[in-house]
C-alpha cells in the first residue's frame, strides 16, 4: 500500500494523477468503517486532511466558500451566522469525536442518502468545485450527487470546496432517526426560504437527496400570504409525495414516508413564526 500524506493543493493533485484510483483520506469516518467491515481494499491514498487549502473558509461577495476539508465540529461552531441550517445538520453529525475529524468533502465524497449535509447543500442550490491534473470544473450538487454512494466525481478528482448562497431568510434542518443522538438518520429535511423563493430537499427517503418541485412551487406561491394550517398541510403531502423511500433495517418506507411530512410540516411552521416575528 501506498500512501501520501500531502500538505499542499498541489502536492494532492500531483498524487492523484500519478495514481488515479487513489482513494482520497480526509478524515477517515467513512473510509475506516468501509476498511474495517472489508468493503474497501485501501492500496494507494492519498491523505488530504493536512491540505492548508482544503481546510479553511471564506465569505465574499454574499457566497461562502467552504473547503472541502472543513470538518463539521468547525461548521458548528464558525459557520451558523451564515448558513444555519447547516450549523443544525453539523450538530447532528455523529457525536463530537467524529465532527472534529469527519469533514464536509467526506460527506459528499460518501454521498450516502442518510449524509446530515446534503440535503441543506441540495436546498441552498450549492456548488460543488472539483480539480484535478485536467483542470477544475464546478457542478451544482444535484449534479454531483448521481445515486446511493455514487457521484459524478472522475478518477483523479478532486473536491476542492462547496460553495453557497448567503441566504437572509428562513433556513432549517430536521432529522429523525432510531434515537436522538449517534444516529444516522431515518428521514430528514432542509427547508431555505431566499428572496420569496422556498426550496425543500428530503434525505435518506430515496436513492440520493430530492428536492420537491411540486411542494417547493406550491409553498413560494402561498407563503408571502402566510400559510393557513391546511397549506401547510397540503406542502407536508406534496412533500411526502416527493420522497421513494424504500424499507430497511432501520425503517419502513411508510414510515419514512410519513416522518418526511412530518418534518417538512414543521420546518415550515418554523419559517412561518420567523416570518410573523421579523
Ligand atoms: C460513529 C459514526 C457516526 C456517524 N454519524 C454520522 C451522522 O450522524 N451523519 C452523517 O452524515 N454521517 C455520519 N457518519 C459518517 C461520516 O462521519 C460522514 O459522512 C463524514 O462527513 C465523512 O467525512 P470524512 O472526512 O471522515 O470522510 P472520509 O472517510 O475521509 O471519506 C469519505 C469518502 O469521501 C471521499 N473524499 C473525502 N474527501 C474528499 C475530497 N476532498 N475529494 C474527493 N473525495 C473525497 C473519500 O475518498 C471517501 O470515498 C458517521 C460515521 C461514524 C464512524
Amino acid at each position: 500500500m501506498s500512501v501520501v500524506v500531502a500538505t499542499s493543493l498541489a502536492d494532492a493533485v500531483a498524487a492523484l494523477a500519478a495514481q488515479p484510483h487513489s482513494t482520497v483520506l480526509a478524515g477517515g469516518t467513512d473510509v475506516m468503517v468501509d476498511l474495517n467491515a472489508h468493503h474497501a481494499q485501501l492500496e494507494h491514498v492519498v491523505l488530504v486532511n493536512r491540505v492548508p487549502e482544503l481546510c479553511t473558509w471564506r465569505f465574499a461577495d454574499g457566497w461562502l466558500e467552504i473547503g472541502a476539508g472543513v470538518t463539521w465540529a468547525q461548521v458548528q461552531r464558525e459557520l451558523s451566522r451564515w448558513v444555519p441550517a447547516l450549523a443544525e445538520a453539523a450538530r447532528t453529525v455523529g457525536s463530537p469525536q467524529i465532527r472534529h475529524a469527519a469533514t464536509i468533502g467526506g460527506n459528499l465524497g460518501t454521498c450516502s442518502p442518510a449524509g446530515d449535509g446534503l440535503p441543506v447543500l441540495a436546498a441552498l442550490d450549492a456548488v460543488v468545485h472539483l480539480v484535478s491534473s485536467a483542470g477544475e470544473r464546478a457542478l451544482p450538487v444535484g449534479e454531483f450527487m448521481v445515486g446511493p454512494k455514487r457521484t459524478a466525481l472522475r478518477a483523479g478528482e478532486l473536491i476542492t470546496r462547496v460553495v453557497v448562497p448567503v441566504t437572509t431568510g428562513f433556513q432549517g434542518y430536521a432529522k429523525v432517526g432510531v434515537r436522538n443522538a449517534m444516529v444516522i438518520a431515518v428521514a430528514s429535511a432542509a427547508l431555505v426560504v431566499d428572496e420569496g423563493t422556498v426550496r425543500l430537499a428530503l434525505g435518506s427517503v430515496g436513492p440520493t437527496v430530492l428536492r420537491c418541485p411540486q411542494a417547493e412551487q406550491f409553498a413560494t406561491d402561498h407563503l408571502s400570504t402566510g400559510m393557513s394550517d391546511a397549506e401547510v398541510a397540503r406542502f407536508a403531502e406534496l412533500a411526502r409525495d416527493a420522497a421513494r423511500p424504500i424499507d430497511d433495517h432501520r425503517a419502513t418506507a411508510a414510515y419514512r414516508r410519513h416522518a418526511v411530512g412530518v418534518l417538512a410540516a414543521r420546518l415550515m411552521q418554523r419559517a412561518i413564526t420567523r416570518g410573523r416575528a421579523s
